[in-house]
């Protein structure tokens, strides 16, 4: 199948089109280069585009049979502070690829969501039946759009699976590719980061949670499992035409110090850091039930935390000069 990834030169878009090329399918990346790297895609058919370009989407539409849609504004914290940039993007200028992809009469979609539309749930691990219940703009845009897509599911009949992603972490095993922002605020590269020297401390947000160690707790899922996921609903797609929803993530926790604790194991080098208060819009704790996934997408995650920093590190330590050039 011909894919079109939106935003495919960026993180996991550029792990899944791999993934996706192993596979027999053709990713075609379409990106407007804000955050995403020309050297992550350059094996694959490019279009420079605006997400928010309707005609310029109905052009490349034209002989694609799926889409795939990463293009978002993905920081909890930062969207709190800017929710106008997170609606504008993540709504918005999502709706117009949306609309686009329906008169184009292209009838497979799949969507980047988050374990962030269930804000802080009482029960845990989550299933995709917990009540969504997002603690900020980014979690709000996320479920939003999924409310898009079972609309027009219904009404014009577009297939979709929405998956929302726990904690995208690690880097391509082959090192070619992993997380390079100019701006980071994801713990794990910024953990890195402070090993390596690139900073002088890692910032622990809030140790006055009520978990064992105060600190909040993630479900860390490796760039390459989410790949894995993508490639797996696309056959859903194909085979079973039916619109879903799955979770995916480990089921394990780590705590921000259980996250530091391993990365000084793994780089073997200790990371200093700095209690500042909580983080608006952070839910204390968010655990994965993956068993949907493994029923009906027959996804299994093949990878724990340290395969994550043991891929993050190298990485890391293979791009800290291509990163500090971007940041100049
Ligand atoms: N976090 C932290 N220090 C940082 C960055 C993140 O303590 O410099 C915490 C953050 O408060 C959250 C967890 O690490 O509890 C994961 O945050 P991240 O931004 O990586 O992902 P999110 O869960 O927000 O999608």
């Amino acid at each position: 199948m011909r894919v079109l990834l939106v935003g495919g030169a960026g993180y996991i878009g550029s792990h899944v089109a791999l993934r996706l090329s192993e596979r027999g399918h053709i990713p075609v990346i379409y990106d407007n280069f804000s955050t995403g790297h020309r050297r992550f895609v350059d094996r694959f058919e490019v279009i420079h585009g605006e997400m928010a370009d309707y005609e310029c989407l109905r052009h490349f539409l034209k002989d694609i049979d799926a889409v795939m849609h990463f293009a978002a504004k993905a920081c909890v914290g930062e969207s709190v502070s800017m929710p106008r940039e997170y609606y504008a993007t993540n709504m918005t200028d999502a709706l117009t690829l949306l609309n686009a992809t329906v008169d184009a009469g292209i009838g497979k979609f799949i969507f980047s969501s988050s374990c962030a539309v269930y804000g802080a749930p009482e029960r845990l691990p989550i299933t995709e039946t917990t009540p969504r219940c997002p603690l900020s703009a980014y979690g709000h845009t996320k479920a939003a759009f999924e409310d898009a897509l079972k609309s027009y599911s219904a009404a014009y009949g577009l297939k979709f699976v929405a998956l929302r992603y726990f904690n995208a972490a690690g880097a391509d095993e082959s090192g070619m590719l992993g997380e390079l922002r100019s701006t980071e605020t994801h713990l794990i590269p910024l953990v890195l980061k402070a090993a390596s020297g690139q900073s002088a401390e890692v910032s622990i947000f809030g140790n006055d949670y009520e978990t064992p160690d105060g600190t909040c707790i993630r479900d860390y899922i490796h760039v390459n499992d989410l790949a894995s996921a993508h490639v797996n609903a696309l056959d859903l797609l194909i085979h079973k035409e039916e619109s879903d929803v799955f979770n995916l993530g480990t089921g394990i926790g780590f705590s921000v110090l259980e996250v530091i604790s391993a990365a000084e194991e793994v780089s073997s080098l200790p990371v200093r850091r700095l209690v500042l208060p909580r983080r608006p819009g952070d839910s204390p704790v968010l655990i994965c039930d993956g068993t949907y996934a493994k029923n009906r997408l027959h996804w299994y995650p093949q990878r724990g935390l340290t395969e994550i920093l043991r891929t993050a590190w190298r990485w890391q330590i293979s791009n800290t000069a291509v990163e500090q050039a971007i940041v100049c």
